[in-house]
């Protein structure tokens, strides 16, 4: 009898022991409770699309909780599901999770911009009243740096490839959670039933994943029909029914505070989820009826360059430069350059940001000369001893530019 309590004391203090060394890692560890037993199912939503809150009101109607996966920057876009409508999903239970600011397929980023859809999505969310504890890669793309980012950025795990029927109710890697294939408009009730029985089958976990919710809305619209007969099938099994986060476990890790990026973010100007067009991490200053400003296809790389028009007025009112921000945008100081074409000369307009945090009054560069063909404007600003730089191009007199590609190192 006294073995027996000494060997459970034993596993215990192992068990205690395993776990303060994942903690120390930031890493969760999942555990399956014994309701799992039989297998469990998650119910994944992703993109936050408007439709999804009658899906939402299916699962809550029978007593099931889901997963929504949403987008930062398209929370108050039409067609997706604005604040409140997710904090009443909330409410009801349902997980809000993460899924990067502009739906980025982060394998392909650098670092700085990975941070920036991963870490400052999450802190957006929080800051909207959210808790993240889960994400999801877009277009289920994963890799090793990739997943280093959402762990950095506190996530307890990400759902990653696509493919696989069952994953683990303790998977082997919970920064890159496997799924079956997406379900869409063309899925099969059987299809979507027997991802349910493979998760009973090897007491694993089905992790499913939903996108629009409709009766002829493209390809990844799920029938309304085929949807609640699903769920009304699936209330019968013998499967559990939980969001990823409470599959997963683990306590709610905070953001990592602000590293500085030593690339300019959005340089090619390719992403336009802010208000009025603006680049996401560029601000505009100056619009008027004689200052213009607009993304067009003449582009020197990517599918997208800015044009400015000055017709009257002082033409250095208008600016489009790095965000100054907290240094989530504005980046360490650098040489500075762009590519532009442009009718009159330009030059580089700048303002630094002092280590506590004051921004210093706009300065400028020598001037650059007209360009009918791209060019490459460089220059590096006086150091200043400062912690983040913003900058842009402006035109000296009326006219027209366009400007690609800004660098800075
Ligand atoms: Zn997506």
């Amino acid at each position: 009898m006294r073995r027996v309590l000494l060997i459970v004391m034993m596993v215990l203090a192992a068990g205690c022991s395993g776990r303060g060394a994942a903690s120390s890692q930031g890493a969760p560890r999942p555990s399956a409770t014994p309701s799992q037993a039989g297998g469990v199912v998650s119910l994944t939503f992703d993109d936050g699309l408007a439709r999804q809150e009658h899906m939402a009101a299916e699962l809550t109607t029978r007593g099931m909780t889901g997963t929504f996966y949403v987008l930062g920057t398209r929370v108050q876009a039409p067609g997706y599901l604005d604040q409140a409508r997710l904090a009443r999903l909330a409410q009801a239970g349902h997980e809000i999770g993460g899924h990067t600011r502009t739906h980025a397929r982060l394998p392909e980023l650098h670092p700085d911009e990975q941070r920036r859809e991963v870490c400052g999505d999450r802190s957006a969310l929080e800051a909207m009243g959210f808790t993240p504890r889960s994400f999801a890669y877009p277009f289920h793309a994963v890799n090793a740096a990739a997943e280093a980012a959402v762990r950095e950025c506190g996530y307890n795990s990400g759902r990653g490839k696509a493919g696989v029927a069952a994953e683990r109710t303790t998977p082997a890697d919970p920064y890159d959670l496997n799924t079956p294939l997406a379900v869409g408009a063309r899925t099969t009730l059987p299809e979507m039933q027997q991802y349910v029985l493979a998760a009973e089958q090897r007491k694993g976990w089905a992790i499913l994943v939903f996108h629009d919710y409709c009766d002829d809305c493209g390809p990844l619209g799920v029938k309304p029909a085929v949807f609640t007969a699903f769920l009304d099938w699936l209330k019968g099994r013998p499967v559990a029914v939980r969001t990823v986060g409470d599959v997963i476990g683990g306590e709610t890790r905070p953001v990592p505070p602000l590293k500085a990026p030593s690339i300019v973010l959005n340089a090619s100007l390719e992403n336009y989820f802010g208000k009025e067009g603006v680049p996401d991490c560029w601000q505009l200053d100056g619009r008027s009826g004689k200052a213009t400003f607009g993304r067009v296809p003449q582009a020197r790389t990517g599918r997208w360059a800015v044009r400015v028009q000055v017709t009257g007025g002082d033409p250095e009112r208008l600016r489009l430069a790095v965000k100054q921000d907290d240094g989530e945008c504005a980046p360490r100081p650098g040489r500075l350059s762009v590519w532009y074409t442009s009718t009159v000369p330009v030059r580089f307009t700048y303002s630094t940001r002092t280590a506590d945090g004051v921004w210093s009054r706009w300065s400028h560069s020598p001037e650059f000369p007209a360009a009918p063909t791209w060019r490459q404007a460089t220059w590096t600003p006086p150091r200043d001893g400062a912690a983040n730089v913003s900058f842009g191009l402006v035109l000296t007199a009326p006219g027209q530019a366009t400007f690609d590609d800004f660098a800075l190192r």
